[in-house]
Formats: structure tokens, C-alpha cells, sequence
């Protein structure tokens, strides 16, 4: 059903790449993070909630048909449909049936609840190909944190000693999830980088319920904070903007602590993946007989399905045996 190409995953029958690394005909996409959508493809699939998020990212004239989830659509000879990931706002896992065959590919997905995403839905299928971004069983959530509690205990403190508190977060999915987990217990704006606000506004115009925002772009050049919270990408401390912020306090909202911790003052713990028991747990729910497993296919995963009695690989094993006819390279 699907061959690993230089593009990424390609599906023969129904002639379309899923989240191709370069130009293509027809991509069907999962998500609009930037290591999964690309510009250049002649046509798009996406879910109806992703696509503005798609072309925010990529471009308002980008070719995109958006697609309800679960609405199923022909392309070539397989039907193609779209199922909620959990990911972030729009993201899908793409469920593709041809004869009696089903094939899943999760794209980035989670389990835990986030009130700025639709949930994770278990989709049954005889092969499925998961990402496995945490993929290690080092990696594990502590699950049911209140998150939004913890952040704004931390905003609060701060702010009661005349400091500001900088979030670092990525633009697309973490920042609004902040904002989310923020909506009922911020009584005053949070401060976003512009990069976000375009996206924020994907968000709400879709109706997530988010903390009321400003951006920082509308704050005059010899404007000051005090005791605000700002969201920000990693890059913004070191920019010119950065001066505005006076004295402050940082943390980072992401999965990757050990990454990320060094020289932060706290670390929020806010994966938007899936950790090693629920990229296990998910495996099992979808009933599936074989796995392919992205990202981190060599590792652990792999192993520990093996262990349970299930046919699983990494997905180069999906590279195709004639390489003259979808090379992996070049
Ligand atoms: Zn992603
Ligand atoms: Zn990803």
C-alpha cells in the first residue's frame, strides 16, 4: 500500500504522497508543522480545521481541499480518509482501505487531553505506521497535570515581584495550548510573539476558547512590561525585541526537558506526542497485525512490539524493493 521514497511515504494506487519532503503532485497532509507541510505540491489534502493553519503557514493561495474527518474521498484506485490526531488543531491520521486491506498512518499524534485540539480517535486497521517522536521508555507524562494551575501560579508569583515571565513555546500547537489551559483562569492578556498570532487566530476563528492575547508587535518601541506573561519562540531572547521584557524570569513548555531545561528558571512538561505507554497502548488499540514505526524505528519500539508477539519494523523497511522505480535518495 505504501512505499518509503525520497519524498517520504508515497501510495502507488492512489498516486498521492503523505506529508512529502519536496514538491509532489497530490500530498496528503497530517499537520502544518514545518517538518511535515511543505510548499511546492501541485495539490492538498488536509482536514477542514488544518487547512487555514496550512495555508497561514504556507501561503493563503495554497491549493488545499479540506476535508471533514471521517468524510471518506477516492484517490486513484484506494479511499482515503482523515481522522483526528490530537496533535494539534487539524492534525490527522490518514486511514487508507484498498480491496480489504487497511492501512493507518498516525502522523504526530497524542493521547492526552488539550482543549485547542479534537481528540485522538483509535482508527482499527491491519497495518499501522506510527511516528514514535518518544519512542524510548525513558520518555513518560505525568499525566493529569494542571498545567493551566501551574503556569499561572507561576505568572502570578512573578508578577507579584514586579517580574515579567517569559513562556518560550513553539509558534504552532504549544502556544495555543497555553493559551488554552490558560482561558479560564487569565484575567488579563498574555503576550505573543507575532509569529503566533496569525495562528491564534486560526484558533479562534475555528472557536477554541483561548486566554485573551495581545501581541507584542502592537507594544510601541519604548513601551516596558511589568509582571506580564509573554509567549515567545526559542529564538526571541536573543533579539532586539527582547529588551522590552526588563527584569524576568523564563521556562519552556515542551516534552523535551532534559533538552530544553538548561537555562531556563522551570520547565512546564506539555508534550504534543504521544509517550512511550501511549505509542504501546495505541499500537494495541488499533488492532493492527504489523507496525511500521517513523522517526525512531531502530529503537526501543520496535523491540518492545516485537516482544509482544507483533510483526513490527522501522518504516525503512518500507523502502521499495525496485529503487530504480521510487528511489530513496537523491
Ligand atoms: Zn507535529
Ligand atoms: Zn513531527
Amino acid at each position: 500500500m505504501l512505499v518509503l521514497t525520497k519524498r517520504g511515504l508515497y501510495c502507488p494506487a492512489g498516486d498521492f504522497h503523505i506529508d512529502p519532503s519536496g514538491p509532489v503532485d497530490r500530498a496528503v497532509s497530517t499537520h502544518a508543522h514545518s517538518d511535515h507541510a511543505r510548499r511546492g505540491s501541485r495539490t492538498y489534502y488536509a482536514a477542514a480545521s488544518g487547512a487555514p493553519l496550512l495555508k497561514a503557514r504556507l501561503g493563503k493561495n495554497l491549493p488545499v481541499h479540506p476535508v471533514a474527518y471521517g468524510e471518506p474521498f477516492t484517490l486513484g484506485r484506494v479511499k482515503v480518509s482523515l481522522h483526528p490526531a490530537g496533535h494539534i488543531l487539524g492534525s490527522a491520521q490518514v486511514r487508507i482501505e484498498a480491496g480489504r486491506e487497511v492501512w493507518v498512518v498516525s502522523g504526530d499524534y497524542k493521547r492526552e487531553p488539550d482543549p485547542t485540539c479534537e481528540p485522538f480517535e483509535v482508527v482499527a486497521c491491519d497495518v499501522f505506521v506510527t511516528e514514535a517522536t518518544f519512542g524510548t521508555p525513558s520518555f513518560s507524562w505525568r499525566k493529569g497535570a494542571d498545567l493551566g494551575r501551574e503556569i499561572h501560579d507561576w505568572w502570578e508569583a512573578n508578577a507579584a515581584r514586579g517580574l515579567n515571565s517569559v513562556l518560550l513555546a513553539y509558534s504552532l500547537g504549544k502556544a495555543q495550548r497555553v493559551l488554552g489551559v490558560l482561558a479560564p483562569l487569565a484575567r488579563r492578556p498574555v503576550f505573543c510573539h507575532d509569529a503566533a498570532a496569525a495562528l491564534n487566530e486560526c484558533y479562534r476563528a475555528h472557536g477554541v476558547r483561548l486566554a485573551p492575547w495581545r501581541r507584542l508587535g502592537e507594544l510601541g518601541p519604548d513601551e516596558r512590561l511589568h509582571g506580564e506573561l509573554v509567549l515567545a519562540p526559542q529564538g526571541f531572547l536573543e533579539s532586539e525585541r527582547a529588551s522590552l521584557l526588563g527584569e524576568f524570569k523564563t521556562a519552556f513548555a515542551s516534552g523535551w526537558t532534559q533538552r530544553w531545561t538548561r537555562g531556563c528558571d522551570r520547565g512546564f512538561l506539555m508534550s504534543d506526542h504521544a509517550d512511550f505507554d501511549d505509542l504501546v497502548r495505541t499500537v494495541r488499540e488499533t488492532g493492527a497485525r504489523r507496525v511500521y514505526v517513523q522517526h525512531r524505528g531502530h529503537g526501543a519500539l520496535v523491540r518492545h512490539l516485537r516482544e509482544l508477539g507483533l510483526q513490527a519494523f522501522p518504516d525503512t523497511a518500507l523502502a521499495a524493493r525496485d529503487p530504480e522505480q521510487f528511489p530513496l535518495f537523491g
